[in-house]
């Protein structure tokens, strides 16, 4: 056989799985259905002539067999956490423990109807009910939604809660939020919708927010400040409490994004430091498989003085255990998403922190544990742009390779080859070259140190082959896309080639 012949017939081994169309000879058939022993109508009689047609033309014609291998094959190029460390920052892909899935496909949970009415659906009203409980218990906040389907939904809610809160105050929302310039690009797009405007505040050299700066920014247009903690550099905001008190003294209030709280659940309570509103991400911290945008949850807990404000409906709880859902909250901001929320993923939360329990505490300490391993490992190898201690993720910069012409997409490219999941490039934006890397606690010692070889041996080759690094992925059917191509000019449909 040539070697073109081989590579075809082995085609799932070096990942050039050819097109299911190219695939296609004419004539074959993905099944064989029996005789008929009614009648024979058309599709046209029965549909009418005008809904059917005759022929697809170009539609892949193939036997059963061959479809299934083809999209077996196929799936199998797909990265998941399943299949190996998956060291994106900031996204925290753990690993999602298969009890979850198995509680959320339970009888009663995955069939329950959406319109099934409050006095029978007590047990999912329940399961709700001890979710929040469990995240107030984590949080240290005092009341909490479970609406919001994702980060983004979540700090929107939370904006719109303090947009209403501020007006019933003072009878105006004031006109403008903080947001350190190390925030996810979720955060100014949250504020821009609720119609505040975005002031950016700048980081210090230690990776924190500019506490002077700070001080001189805060004033009477101050609606709020978002902080995220850790922020995005994986460095704690030690002076919260103090951030905090600055605010309230001049009647703003503090926004925590919690997407981080893998590096404080059991240890640290948001609420004592003095934060008044804050979201969760379910899918990172409490285990629901995600990527690829969604399915997600992005509970909004607040204090005391803000939950007049939350989303309606609120489970309530009456005397005799009964749980309701209580859409008279005149001051409410309203519904911000059907059905309580993703249902799903809520369940998978609970089943995660009830199988964990106290233990969530050893979880966030492995996840600090392990970055910081993996920064002890590579310090001497990647440029550390912040010395500040790390806490659930790390970040380097390219700034050593970019001499060699090796920038951090060409790293991240090349972990491909060594078969990891990239890390996560070019954010945050105060770090030039950022290479952004969160092992979580899922992470065994070796599973680390491969990676650690992988990063070092990466280092090596773009001291002494950077052609090697800038063109990799090597593995792969397709190495680099034309991203801007792809978005701009995207060929949605096959066409045979003429
Ligand atoms: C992931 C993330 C968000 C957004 O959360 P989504 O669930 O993706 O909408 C916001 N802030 C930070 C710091 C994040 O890491």
């Amino acid at each position: 056989m040539s070697d073109q012949q081989i590579r075809k017939a082995r085609s799932h081994v070096n990942q050039s799985e050819d097109l299911i169309f190219e695939r296609s000879a004419p004539g074959k058939r993905g099944m064989a259905l029996p005789r008929l022993d009614v009648p024979a109508v058309s599709a046209a009689e029965a549909l009418g002539a005008d809904l059917t047609r005759d022929d697809v033309s170009g539609f892949p014609e193939i036997s059963e067999i061959e479809a299934v291998r083809h999209f077996t094959r196929l799936s199998t190029w797909n990265y998941a956490i399943d299949y190996g460390m998956y060291p994106l920052g900031s996204c925290t892909m753990k690993y999602n423990p298969r009890v979850n899935e198995f509680v959320a496909r339970l009888e009663g949970i995955a069939t329950e109807h959406p319109y099934q009415p409050a006095e029978l659906a007590q047990g999912c009203l329940r399961i709700l009910r001890d979710l929040e409980r469990a995240l107030l218990a984590i949080t240290g906040m005092d009341a909490i939604t479970l609406e919001p389907a994702a980060g983004a939904q979540g700090e929107l809610t939370g904006l719109l809660v303090i947009h209403a809160h501020l007006r019933d105050r003072d009878g105006h929302p004031r006109k403008k939020v903080l947001i350190p310039d190390s925030a996810h690009g979720t955060n100014p797009a949250s504020v821009a919708l609720t119609g505040y405007a975005v002031e950016n505040i700048r980081s210090d050299a230690s990776g924190q927010v500019d506490f002077e700066e700070l001080r001189r920014l805060v004033n009477e247009d101050v609606a709020a400040l978002m902080l995220t903690n850790p922020n995005t550099l994986g460095v704690f905001e030690e002076r919260i409490a103090d951030v905090a008190q600055v605010l309230h003294e001049r009647g703003a209030l503090l926004y925590m994004d919690g997407a981080n709280m893998n590096a404080l659940a059991g240890v640290v309570r948001p609420g004592d430091l003095g934060v008044d509103v804050m979201h969760l991400n379910l899918h990172k911290t409490f285990s629901t498989p995600h990527g690829g945008g969604g399915p997600g949850a992005g509970p909004v807990a607040v204090k005391k003085i803000l939950e007049p404000f939350l989303p309606v409906p609120a489970i309530v709880e009456e005397a005799d255990g009964r749980l309701r859902l209580d859409t008279e909250r005149p001051k409410s901001v309203g519904r911000v998403k059907a059905f309580g929320g993703n249902f799903g993923v809520l369940v998978r939360a609970l089943a995660y922190i009830l199988a964990y329990g106290p233990g969530i505490r050893q979880a966030t300490e492995d996840a600090v544990l392990n970055a910081n391993y993996l920064r002890a490992k590579l310090q001497d190898a990647y440029d550390l742009p912040y010395s500040t201690p790390s806490m659930h993720e790390v970040v380097f910069s390219d700034a050593r390779q970019r001499k060699n012409g090796v920038n951090t997409i060409d790293i991240a490219k090349r972990l491909i080859d060594y078969g990891f999941h990239p890390y996560t490039t070019a954010f945050p934006l105060i770090v030039h070259g950022a290479m952004m890397i969160e092992p979580t606690e899922s992470e065994s010692r070796e599973e680390c140190d491969l990676f650690v070889d992988a990063m070092r041996s990466i280092a090596e080759e773009a001291a002494t082959d950077p052609n090697l690094v800038k063109s990799a992925p090597r593995s792969t059917r397709v190495g680099r896309l034309d991203e801007v191509a792809a978005a701009r000019k995207p060929i949605l449909r096959w066409k045979p080639s003429e």
